[in-house]
């Protein structure tokens, strides 16, 4: 993961003119900070866990990104992790640089004071690296707010102060924001609204300046018949968790026929459009969408049937929108997928290798550091809320956030036309000519 990252960077770099020395610094990060987190086990022993912090830029402001608890943790993933938070700090515009944290543990096999305890070592290692103005942590992969408020406390202890913008992803009622928790789907969705508006305009104008025929080519060679978008487009989404299930219900309520869904368990197909609010009822009850064919509030096998999560890609859609795992499509399945647009709504969904298949394919893909930049984004502003002392209503931060990521998707589209380059190129180009001061 981190010699993609770096590889991307060197060669978009490349194509922006970016000055070597200058690249180089980009491809590590700031600083990678290592510490060891001794626990007192339930059992009576000390089990010495192994913590991580890497702080990749600050050139735009304090660094930011997650913390996650995970056993496949590592030196190596956090640093990459927060070379691609930079980056999409940088895409969304936000004044920040990137960071990532992680410790090396399952935190399903501890109890709940093993897990406070943990955190609380792990925020009083940290704490004299962190802070408003240095490094703003948030929840990742196996962490949530409960987490974040025992880490701040230490951090506060260690101060002596009150510092709610230290951590962003609280709960609502101890410093959070309102939105937060819908963020992500919600800003992928509005970044697909932006891209089917662009594609509208541009049919409707072939002519126009965005779609002249050297211009054709790749990602961008925008066909009448291949890019006739119906009047509510189909959408598989990979993944019900936070992201897909917001990503799905933000999207059916905006009109569009969410057809699939799955989960780690299976998946399911209602061709002539699913319930979500259904869906995550029967989810609930049978522990998976697997088995939940719902069509408004009825759940019958006869609306659908059962997909695996291989086919769920490669079904006839219009979207396909990977929320769940890293390089789940790659150079195998790539030639087999039939949607036109991917919105890459997890991390890193696209291996490497798949990217020019999917190029040549015509298939336009939204890159992970603008289609999900929506949760970094009202973490921002509760940040801005936290320092302020001031909250927002969460129409102020739907509105806000629809903004900046209408800016943000202009950026990215506006880079990868001028230089025709695909559209994950052109959001690595936005932010490095941004943290290079380029523009
Ligand atoms: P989550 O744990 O809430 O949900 C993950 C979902 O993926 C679950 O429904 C799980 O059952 C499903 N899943 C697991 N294996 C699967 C498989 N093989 N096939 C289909 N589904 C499978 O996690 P999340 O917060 O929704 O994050 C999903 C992705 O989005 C991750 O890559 C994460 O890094 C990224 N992301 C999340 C946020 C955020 O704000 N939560 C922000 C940016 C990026």
């Amino acid at each position: 993961m981190l010699e993609t990252a770096q590889g991307l960077i060197r060669k978009t770099a490349k194509k922006i003119g970016l000055a070597e020395d200058l690249t180089e610094k980009l491809v590590q990060p700031d600083r990678v900070i290592e510490v060891k987190l001794p626990v007192k086990m339930k059992n009576g022993t000390i089990k010495t866990f192994q913590g991580f912090r890497s702080q990749h830029s600050n050139t735009l402001g304090p660094y930011k990104g997650g913390i996650r608890f995970h056993q496949n943790v590592s030196r190596e993933e956090v640093m990459a992790l927060s070379t691609l938070m930079s980056l999409k700090c940088a895409v969304a515009g936000l004044p920040y640089g990137g960071a990532k944290g992680g410790i090396i543990v399952d935190p399903k096999e501890l109890t709940v004071e093993e897990l406070e305890s943990l955190s609380r070592t792990y925020g009083r290692a940290i704490a004299s690296y962190i802070g408003p103005w240095t490094d703003v942590p948030a929840p990742d992969v196996n962490t949530n707010g409960q987490i974040m408020l025992w880490m701040l406390d230490e951090y506060e202890k260690a101060v002596g102060a009150k510092s709610p913008a230290t951590f962003t992803g609280k709960p609502v009622a101890l410093g959070g924001s309102l939105g937060r928790t819908e963020a992500t789907g919600r800003g992928g969705v509005m970044v697909l609204k932006a891209l089917l508006s662009k594609l509208k305009s541009e049919i409707r104008n072939p002519k126009s300046e965005t779609n002249t025929k050297s211009q054709k080519k790749g990602n961008f060679e925008i066909r009448d018949s291949r890019f006739e978008i119906p009047q509510s487009p189909s959408i598989a989404v990979q993944g019900f968790g936070n992201v897909g299930y917001y990503f799905a219900k933000i999207a059916e309520e905006e009109g569009f026929s969410v057809v699939a869904v799955s989960d780690s368990k299976g998946g399911v197909y209602v061709k002539e459009g699913l319930s979500v609010a259904s869906t995550l009822d029967c989810k609930k009850k049978k522990g998976s969408v697997a088995g939940c064919y719902c069509k408004g509030t009825v759940c019958d096998i006869k609306y659908g049937r059962t997909v695996s999560q291989e086919e769920l890609l490669e079904l006839p859609v219009d979207i396909l929108v990977p929320a769940a795992l890293e390089n789940v499509i790659t150079a195998e399945n790539a030639g087999k997928i039939k949607a036109k647009i991917i919105i890459e709504m997890a991390n890193g969904p696209i291996a490497e290798d798949a990217y020019p298949i999917l190029d040549k394919m015509g298939i336009i893909v939204v890159p992970d550091i603008l289609a999900n930049s929506g949760g970094v984004t009202v973490s921002y502003f509760e940040w801005v809320q936290g320092l302020a002392g001031y909250w927002w209503s969460e129409k102020e931060v739907n509105d806000k956030l629809e903004r900046q990521l209408q800016l943000a998707f202009e950026a990215v589209w506006n880079k990868s036309k001028t230089l025709k380059i695909n559209m994950k190129e052109g959001a690595f180009a936005v932010a490095l000519t941004r943290i290079a001061g380029l523009q």
